[in-house]
């Protein structure tokens, strides 16, 4: 019997109502359950009487009884709570500045918590969002050492009365139940070399542990293993893409690439030029190609996408181009032909919305190869498009689909194709490797010449007139302008501002005068052509939106990005928002309305953008901010795999699973010495790679 596929309902004390609950929140099987580990943990031994708190303490535990709970409706739509607690010794009042609501519910007057985090001093002892645990006699017995994990909980598991406590004894039922049968897989020499503990006593550890010593080392063990699995399956992919033979390998004079190239309506920047060179040489190597192509926005990769699919061209074989959004396919559809105007190239778009009998002789014409580029979204990995001969397939905006997809488009050719993948997103070295750590990077460090940085300015509700007369000025100076809300309907308490509203209130109000278009993502694929092709042709002055526009899309008339409500978006979000503008060769600029807000870090976040247009420098500030999950925007396959280690904070770590995988997979590259390993990798990575031995 395995943990991963025994039912949660085995385990003692799961019924029926608690098996729905835990299920909501992911928990499927009894090694799900033993790998929900807890978030936090309160050290008893730390506790403290109020009466201690000196000033500027750090973090300190409390052990008091709750007196009064009051819940204060505040300004915005947010509402506070504040709680006073009492040990006898002292007062202490804690406030939720979120999720005030809920956290009422769950308190009860009289009763005696744990409480811990910074005190501070603001007419009587304050700590802002503590770490809460209700103190009773279960949790008292279940812990008989003085550490107490606490669960992340969802509204799912507190609904059907699931907090910590019950996960607790439900974790430790399970502990009891399956007692020896968690197999081990890390292969002995491995974890005997870095004196790991073994798999199971590190569950136990930090679910129950007996010191912060032991925690802190099974807690490693669980994090190397996470990276080691990664970089097990990055090294697998490496190895085969190099020793895959390579049958599209270019040849010929090359005419159709000097011909397009002396077509192209601007001379290449010094960084596209030597970019497109290492491309060239790939191409024509022996070797299959594995690029990725990092470049800020507005550096111009797209060109660089089309030089790389003329050189497939003049050598017979097709090339696939998936873009993120339909908008961002048609806009490279639009590109592409006009710039190949003239020479004999076939090219097609392929989304998911065309007609039948359209998408049936586009399809045709891709199977018999005579199309020889294809551009579209994730459609083009849909079954039921055939290649006859494809050859290079790249992926723009990388970053906006996950790891898998790029194996999907792999999987159409019949020979390994060669792959580009651009990005915008300047990705920190230490998630490169764990993403990424199988291709080759090339980067586009410079913008092409004559572009003036984007000026940005944070700007509140009472500024929003004169922002306006400022759009109105620079329609009338014939320049374009976007203003991008962060969402399409309002919805709910919120008074977010939403794009369809946002669009009523600005072209009857303010711009009353002035061709105001709508444009969002729940729109048919036609009309948001067909609106993005009149902004671009200039109709159209401003356009509003919501973020469909963020990535890739290219109008160098527009000199005005307005994001409304920008704290909702994450700076890298918002540098690609502003990258819309400064395409050309017109001063632009980057207005980032706020909210009103007490928070200081919103304020402080938002206001990074002004002081830099460095996409570096704000990936990496929003990378530590955010963390890869959001950080991405998307679900990042591969990303989702990491739950306890952190691409920054355990690099170390990173870099020596690594190390140890390369070197394991150097040595026996199916991992035959390791079937325990071996079956687990292929179960758990079966989307992804395989360890089969074909000898
Ligand atoms: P991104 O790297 O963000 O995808 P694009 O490829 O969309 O950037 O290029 C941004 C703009 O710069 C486009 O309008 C493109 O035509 C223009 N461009 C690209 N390369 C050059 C160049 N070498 N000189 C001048 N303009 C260029
Ligand atoms: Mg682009």
């Amino acid at each position: 019997m395995k943990l991963s596929s025994t039912d949660i309902s085995e385990v003692k004390d799961i019924g029926a109502v608690r098996k729905k609950a835990l299920n909501s929140a992911g928990i499927f099987s009894v090694e799900d359950l033993l790998y929900y580990f807890p978030r936090r943990y309160l050290d008893r031994k730390t506790i403290q009487p109020i009466a201690n708190i000196i000033m500027d303490p750090g973090e300190m535990t409390f052990i008091a009884k709750l007196f009064k709970v009051k819940l204060f409706p505040a300004k915005n739509y947010k509402t506070r709570l504040h709680a006073a607690f009492s040990d006898g010794t002292g007062i202490l009042t804690c406030i939720w500045f979120q999720g005030g609501e809920y956290v009422k519910n769950i308190l009860v007057e009289g009763e005696e918590y744990i409480l811990s985090g910074v005190p501070k001093y603001f007419g009587g002892w304050k700590i802002d969002h503590p770490v809460i645990e209700r103190m009773d006699d279960e949790a008292n017995l279940k812990n008989t050492g003085k550490i107490i994990p606490l669960y992340p909980l969802t509204a799912a598991l507190t609904s059907k009365n699931i907090d910590s406590r019950v996960l607790r004894r439900l974790v430790s039922n399970a502990l009891d139940d399956f007692s020896g049968m968690l197999s081990d897989e890390l292969p002995e020499a491995l974890r005997e070399y870095h004196k790991f503990p073994g798999l199971e006593d590190s569950v136990k550890q930090l679910h129950f542990p007996e010191s912060d010593e032991s925690r802190r080392s099974a807690l490693r063990r669980m994090k190397y293993e996470e990276f080691f699995h990664l970089q097990l399956v990055m090294c697998r992919r490496r190895m085969m893409i190099i020793s895959a033979p390579k049958q599209n390998r270019i040849t010929g004079s090359g005419d159709l690439l000097k011909k397009l190239y002396s077509k192209l309506p601007f001379e290449l920047t010094g960084a596209q030029k030597k970019v497109v060179r290492e491309i060239f040489d790939d191409l024509k190597s022996d070797k299959v190609m594995n690029r990725m192509l990092q470049g800020d926005v507005g550096s111009g990769k797209t060109v660089v996408a089309l030089l790389a699919m003329a050189m497939m061209a003049g050598s017979g074989y097709q090339s696939a181009v998936m873009a993120p959004t339909e908008i961002l396919a048609e806009q490279h559809y639009r590109v592409f032909s006009s710039m190949c105007e003239g020479l004999d190239i076939e090219m097609c778009l392929i989304t998911g919305k065309m007609k039948k009998s359209v998408r049936e002789e586009r399809l045709s014409a891709i199977a018999e190869g005579r199309t020889k580029i294809v551009i579209g979204t994730h459609a083009v990995i849909q079954d039921g498009v055939e290649f006859n001969d494809l050859g290079l397939v790249i992926i723009d905006e990388q970053h906006r689909f996950g790891v898998m997809q790029r194996g999907e488009l792999v999987k159409k050719a019949e020979h390994a194709p060669n792959i580009l993948v651009m990005s915008a997103t300047p990705i920190p070295r230490t998630l490169s490797l764990s993403l990424y750590g199988d291709l080759d990077i090339s980067i586009i460090d410079s913008l092409p010449s004559g572009r003036k940085p984007v000026k940005t300015a944070v700007r509140g509700d009472n500024d929003m007139n004169r922002v306006y007369d400022f759009i109105r000025s620079e329609v009338k100076n014939g320049r374009q302008a976007y203003i991008v809300y962060p969402l399409i309907e309002k919805t709910g308490k919120s008074d977010l501002k939403a794009a369809v509203d946002g669009f009523e209130e600005l072209s009857e109000g303010v711009f009353k005068n002035i061709p105001v278009e709508l444009l969002h993502g729940r729109m048919t694929g036609e009309e948001k052509d067909r609106i993005m092709k009149s902004f671009k042709d200039g109709e159209i002055k401003i356009l509003v939106s919501t973020t469909v526009i963020e990535v890739g899309v290219d109008v160098p008339n527009s000199t005005v990005m307005l994001v409304m409500h920008s704290e909702r978006f994450g700076l890298s979000q918002l540098h690609q928002l502003r990258g819309r503008v400064g395409r050309g060769s017109h001063q632009s600029y980057c207005i980032l309305h706020m909210a009103k807000t007490e928070n200081d870090d919103t304020l402080k976040r938002v206001k990074v953008m002004e002081t830099t247009n460095d996409g570096f420098a704000i990936s990496e500030a929003d990378f530590e901010l955010r963390g890869p999950g959001e950080f991405f925007g998307e679900k990042q396959s591969g990303m989702t795999d990491l739950k306890l280690a952190h691409l920054i904070y355990d690099r170390e770590l990173l870099i020596t699973a690594r190390k140890d995988a390369f070197e394991m997979l150097q040595k026996d590259p199916v991992l035959s010495s390791y079937p325990l390993l071996r079956d687990f990798m292929n179960e758990k990575f079966k989307d992804k790679v395989q360890f089969l031995d074909y000898s």
